[in-house]
């Protein structure tokens, strides 16, 4: 019989485990612990906090996390070692991935052992972890490749030894949906049955729908598919595709979806490709003129899934490909009223601007119409001087003096860089007027080399409202002040004023 479904399918997330060992990534356990918070938050079941017996930090990241008693089990990875289960088990945990090697080519090659020796020793670890009081999840590294007679074999004396779960992992991400649907049933009949897939070939997504419909009652994932080489399945892909294509309720908060993402992607400094989905910058972007003036009409046209549903908003971004009703769309956005002839105006400026390569944020369409309608103000904000001493031995801070309403104010802020510091700042000096919070922070190199142009791009919020604005120079720092400023006088200035 094929289950197809449980009801209910299980997020264990290994976004503190596996997206960790993304190379180049270390968080420490304070950040590992505010992520711990939003996974709890948006409701997935199991947390995967790290591995006891790699390093002091991940101890105190797993202390941290199993004491703060967010109501999530939380979970270590161990080996099968007495070592490993007591270090989980003194810290706290609720919970064990405990994980066996089951191919040849790990248990020969790797460990330098036989099926039987493994075998013995994945029975006393999981006896001894239940013994210690762990909940028990029986892990099979390299399952894809490993032969299923004996796995099986492992599996269900691992059950007849204690363990409550199981879980088939496709470490190097060589399943395909068809051995998916193959090797997955018989499984799911010893004990629940958790999925552990990899994206190396692309697949993960699929592999895991496939195996959740095959029996299987928990998909592993992380956080905007974070993990060693390409990544494990991402969490974010795995719940929107079960509730907008299969319609299968998960009980995660969706709308939290892109405020975790973002937070996992500013601590773990792992940028998204722009177009990955549900989470990219560009995935609820468009420019074409065609599709901008679909999509105004009527959103489904060209967008799947609704931004708000994952916490975004759409963005029609202008360029040379704009019609005029994407641009007068934003200008209404941004609190204009235009006459057609005005908007005509307006629109070849766009084109123009587009036809040289540029991206036409908030700020270039506010100043273009400004012009074109002849509104020209003063600034709401500007700056008089600005320092940043930083350095190996000193912690980067930054002096400000600027104009804001006519008033000079001077201010300083440390930061975690020179940029950093030089934002904050500017938002201590202005936050008795407006509270403006820096939402995103983009640097592009326009040309190589030590001397290239750089631009800055920003997104600032004020309240309900957010805006991008942009500043290119060769000195980075000065790009981003340039940005924040010209950001916030349009947010500033947007209150004070009715326009056209
Ligand atoms: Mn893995």
């Amino acid at each position: 019989m094929v289950v197809l479904f449980v009801d209910k399918p299980r997020f264990f997330d290994t976004t503190l485990r596996d997206g960790e060992q993304t190379p180049g990534v270390t968080l420490t356990p304070e950040q590992k612990f505010e992520i711990a918070c939003a996974l709890s938050d948006i409701g997935v079941h199991v947390i995967e906090a790290g591995s006891a017996a790699a390093s002091e930090g991940e101890l105190t990241a797993i202390r941290l996390i199993s004491d703060a008693g967010l109501g999530t089990e939380c979970c270590t990875y161990v080996r099968a070692l007495p070592y490993d289960i007591d270090l989980a088990a003194d810290a706290g945990a609720d919970s064990v991935h405990l994980v066996v090697p089951v191919s040849d080519l790990h248990i020969i090659e790797k460990m330098r052992k036989t099926r039987e020796q493994v075998y013995t020793m994945a029975m006393s670890a999981v006896e001894y972890a239940k013994e210690r009081g762990l909940v028990v999840e029986l892990s099979g590294e390299d399952a894809s490749r490993a032969d299923q007679t004996f796995l099986n074999h492992l599996f269900t004396d691992g059950v007849a030894h204690g363990a409550d779960r199981l879980c088939f992992c496709d470490t190097v991400g060589i399943l395909t949906p068809e051995k998916t649907a193959e090797y997955v049933p018989p499984l799911t009949r010893i004990a629940p049955l958790s999925i552990h897939c990899h994206n190396d070939l692309g697949f993960a997504l699929a592999n895991t729908i496939t195996a959740l419909k095959s029996g299987a009652s928990c998909a592993h994932t992380t956080v905007n598919g974070l993990g060693e080489r390409a990544g494990n399945t991402p969490f974010e892909e795995v719940v929107m595709s079960l509730e907008v294509l299969y319609e299968k309720p998960t009980g995660i908060k969706m709308e939290k979806i892109y405020a975790l993402s973002t937070l996992v992607s500013r601590h773990t400094g792992i940028d998204l490709a722009a177009n990955k989905a549900i989470v990219g910058s560009m995935a609820f972007t468009h420019e074409s003129g065609i599709h901008a003036h679909g999509v105004l009409r009527n959103a489904r046209t060209y967008e799947p899934v609704p931004p708000e549903m994952v916490g975004r908003t759409r963005r029609i971004v202008l360029g040379k490909h704009s019609g005029s009703a994407s641009v007068e769309a934003s200008l209404t956005e941004l609190g204009y009223t235009v006459t057609s002839e005005q908007l005509a105006g307006i629109l070849s400026r766009v084109k123009k601007l587009g036809e040289e390569g540029k991206r036409v944020t908030d700020a270039d369409l506010m100043a273009i119409a400004d012009t074109v309608l002849l509104l020209v103000c003063a600034p709401v904000i500007s700056m008089r001087q600005f320092s940043v001493v930083s350095g190996n031995r000193s912690i980067p801070t930054a002096s400000v003096t600027m104009v804001v309403n006519g008033v000079e104010k001077t201010g300083a802020a440390t930061g975690n860089g020179p940029v950093d510091a030089v934002i904050k700042a500017l938002q201590d000096l202005v936050s008795d007027v407006a509270d403006i919070r820096l939402e995103d922070f983009h640097v592009d190199a326009i040309t190589g080399g030590a001397d290239a142009l750089v631009d800055v791009t920003v997104k600032l919020r004020k309240g309900g409202k957010v805006i991008t604005s942009r500043g290119a120079r060769t000195d980075i720092i000065t790009a981003s002040v340039e940005a924040v400023i010209s950001g916030m006088n349009l947010l500033m200035r947007e209150e004070n004023e009715k326009r056209g």
